[in-house]
């Protein structure tokens, strides 16, 4: 049976929901589509991602208006991903958006394929498209870190390190011990490393794990809560990571082709991680990257919405 492609076969919608985190901290989560959240200061707040589209990013807007009555004026983009940051339209009131100087240059380098891409990966979060007027740019990027102030809140930006993508970066609140991870951890849920520099993701979760967290709102899925759940959080994205890592490696050396890897990397991981959200939709991605990255591959190929079709009915077929 041929596999529909990527998440192709996700027809059922997801409602998110505005989820308190600590005061004036909420995370924007539902069963497993992209999380974003929002912190809400005296006069201003700051959104963390904004969605596919301007229909689902309205949707988001107007869920936090029935908590606040102050402006979005930020908006962060914890990376580059189509279906993370192009309901920036919506946002009227937004005069910053801000990203790491990595996600900035993938954005001008690869965003108008990952536009493409992403659109025919996830046709449920793409409904309402033709609105989105073009790739959202950053107005104001930092290189590793960056203090930001908001409605007189100061909260951390930060690029820990390369991970999911060239330029992933995270929200602390130092004192609130809430940490918005973007996609660089999850819970039970498949990671995504089809943009990833996999071996430096595992070093970057180091540097997550240094966080003193005790909430994090993770890529997609419920909110982590308890420092023990986080360090278990982290120490189940990196099992997923060596996982990959290792299997692929292993067909590397046995010489097997990308075909022969992925059937080896899908019959070993899928009795632990097949039951996992977007499973099925990553590994075929996921392998793809790894088998590169492992024969010296260092920048990962620039997926298009041609490369994606024809690594799928070559994997997938
Ligand atoms: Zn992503």
């Amino acid at each position: 049976m041929v596999k529909a492609f990527a998440s192709a076969g996700d027809t059922q919608n997801q409602r998110a929901v505005l989820t308190p985190l600590a005061d004036g901290v909420y995370g924007y989560i539902s069963d497993f589509d992209p999380n974003t959240g929002v912190i809400v200061g005296d006069d201003a707040c700051l959104a963390i991602d904004c969605r596919a589209t301007p229909s689902l990013a309205r949707e988001m807007i107007a869920d936090i208006q029935a908590v606040t009555e102050q402006p979005i004026t930020s908006l962060f983009l914890t990376h580059y991903h189509a279906v993370r940051v192009l309901g920036r339209a919506a946002f009227h009131d937004v005069t910053e958006v801000i990203a790491s100087a990595n996600t900035a240059s993938l954005i001008e380098e690869r965003g108008e394929q990952d536009f493409a891409s992403e659109v025919r990966r996830f046709p449920r979060l793409f409904q309402g498209v033709e609105e989105v007027p073009g790739l959202t740019q950053p107005t104001l990027t930092f290189e590793t870190s960056m203090t930001y102030s908001v409605g007189g809140r100061e909260v951390l930006l930060a690029h820990p390190g390369r991970g999911h993508t060239k330029g992933d970066s995270v929200v602390w609140l130092e004192q609130e011990k809430v940490l918005f991870a973007g996609d660089l951890m999850e819970d039970h849920c498949a990671l995504y490393c089809g943009d990833a520099y996999i071996q430096e993701w595992r070093d970057t979760l180091n540097v997550l794990a240094s966080y003193p967290a005790e909430v994090v709102v993770p890529g997609r899925g419920a909110v982590i809560r308890g420092a023990a759940k986080v360090q278990e959080a982290i120490a189940l994205t990196r099992g997923f990571l060596d996982d990959l890592l290792r299997l692929t490696s292993e067909a590397i050396e046995g010489g097997f082709n990308l075909k022969a890897t992925f059937d080896h990397v899908y019959a070993s991981m899928t009795p632990t991680y097949g039951t996992w959200p977007i499973y099925e939709h990553c590994i075929p991605f996921n392998v793809s990257r790894a088998f590169d990255e492992l024969q010296g591959i260092a920048e990962p190929t620039v997926w298009t919405a041609q490369r994606d079709q024809d690594m799928w009915s070559a994997l997938q077929g």
